[in-house]
């Protein structure tokens, strides 16, 4: 195998750790996967995975003996967790894996070396392999595919999406986050085998789709393969809709309603994921929104924000961002103003509350509509948001209440 010796990572301190242990136990072991990509894309690793020759029944006395605390991950896989304070670190046995039954769980083999275990992971990029001494191991082409900002498939495309189904969705998330491009073949096959992701959990479908729409490059990539959301979300898209979706704030929310206002049954796909009871909430609240014109004056601004929650308003101006961007720019500035300047659009901001109106001579079941007549008053800034002139104009609701009460 050949190892470059003139790469050196920064590795995190628990890594070299597990490694010299790892090693003076007598085995093998690497740091692999998605941490050297990120590292070699000047990336921050959202975490740090090793792979070893060691199997998890050799590793966890080994760990034990040297007090590191182990979590069982994923034994079935080969995958144990050393715990370092509040970070955990996985290790996982090299693998081979065969026999792929239902398009997604392989027979796992732990008789593998490091070169099969490369072999089995998704994309070249993600099959690099590195170590502080011996430095960079690239089998696949992952470092070339790196600089040109290609996505490849380890081995044949098709047969590494008919595989595990969830590659398909991978490679999307991978090309949105990363802002690379697909490789023919590997487009070729996401695109072709799209329908195999029935075989995929909503669970796990949803997880990559959250990826997916937040990354940098979501717009193009959910246009370009707009055929495999389709197949997600069972039902037409309009892909020119979904190119706005990068201009807008990688908010879940916000990139959720530029993918739903490009779907004809935006309701019905979303609840088939089995997203977040939140989630779901926001978009019943926000998607009528993206279909009305919006006024750009304060005060419809502000009765929004009475019905809307401030992060359901911030997630929605995202998504203006995008598709009317001079709207957004005035309406934004009227929601700073009514942040900056404290400008009354709920009742907690009025100068007058419940107790208060008691005085005037309300009934309990009174209170709350003469509350929201003086903030729509305030809000159209027809009455000063002070307690005497809201007082006053409780009165006269109060007055006005009983003689129409006579009639
Ligand atoms: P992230 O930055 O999101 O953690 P990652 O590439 O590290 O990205 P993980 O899901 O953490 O992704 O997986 C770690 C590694 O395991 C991958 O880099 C890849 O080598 C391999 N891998 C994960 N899922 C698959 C899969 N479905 N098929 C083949 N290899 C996979
Ligand atoms: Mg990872």
């Amino acid at each position: 195998m050949l190892w470059d010796t003139n790469y050196h990572f920064n590795l995190p301190p628990p890594i070299l750790r597990l490694l010299e242990i790892l090693e003076a136990g007598g085995f093998e072991a690497v740091v692999v996967g998605g941490c050297v990509r990120d590292y070699l894309l000047g990336r921050t690793p959202k975490d740090c995975d090793l792979a070893t020759n060691a199997t998890p029944q050799e590793l966890a006395p080994l760990l034990k003996a040297h007090k590191i605390p182990t979590i069982p991950l994923g034994l079935a896989f080969g995958t144990l967790g050393a715990r370092f304070g509040k970070q955990v670190f996985e290790i996982t046995t090299y693998r081979e894996e065969s026999g792929y039954t239902d398009h997604r769980h392989p027979k796992v083999h732990f008789n593998a070396t490091l070169e099969t275990d490369l072999k089995r992971r998704d994309f070249t990029i993600n099959a690099l392999a590195c170590h502080p001494q011996k430095g960079l191991l690239d089998l696949h082409g992952g470092l070339a595919d790196l600089r040109a900002k290609r996505l490849r498939f380890v081995g044949v495309a098709v047969d590494r999406v008919n595989e595990d189904a969830l590659r398909i969705l991978r490679a999307l998330r991978f090309a949105s986050v990363l802002g690379f491009k697909l490789e023919p073949k590997s487009a070729q096959a996401v695109l072709e085998h799209a329908p195999l992701l029935k075989y995929i959990s909503k669970e796990r479908i949803f997880a990559e789709l959250c990826k997916i729409l937040m990354g940098a490059q979501a717009g193009a990539v959910c246009a370009t393969y707009v055929g495999v959301l389709e197949g997600v979300l069972n039902t037409p898209l309009n892909p020119t809709l979904l190119s706005p979706l990068s201009q807008m704030p990688p908010n879940l929310t916000t990139r959720f309603l530029g993918l739903l206002f490009a779907c004809e049954t935006p309701f019905k796909s979303l609840a088939e994921l089995k997203p977040p009871k939140k989630l779901i909430k926001n978009i019943e609240r926000l998607l009528p929104c993206t279909h009305q014109s919006p006024p750009l004056s304060k005060i419809w601004l502000k009765t929004q924000m009475q019905i809307l929650s401030l992060s359901q308003v911030r997630a929605w101006l995202g998504w203006l961002k995008a598709y009317e961007p001079s709207k957004w720019a005035v309406l934004r500035t009227h929601f700073k103003q009514i942040g900056a300047q404290r400008e009354v659009y709920t009742l907690g901001f009025l100068a007058i509350n419940g107790r208060s109106l008691k005085g005037v001579g309300l009934k309990k079941a009174e209170i709350g509509a003469c509350l929201q007549a003086c903030l729509k008053e305030v809000i159209h800034q027809r009455l000063e948001n002070t307690p005497s002139a809201l007082s006053k104009f409780a009165r006269a609701w109060a007055q006005n209440l009983r003689e129409h009460a006579l009639k």
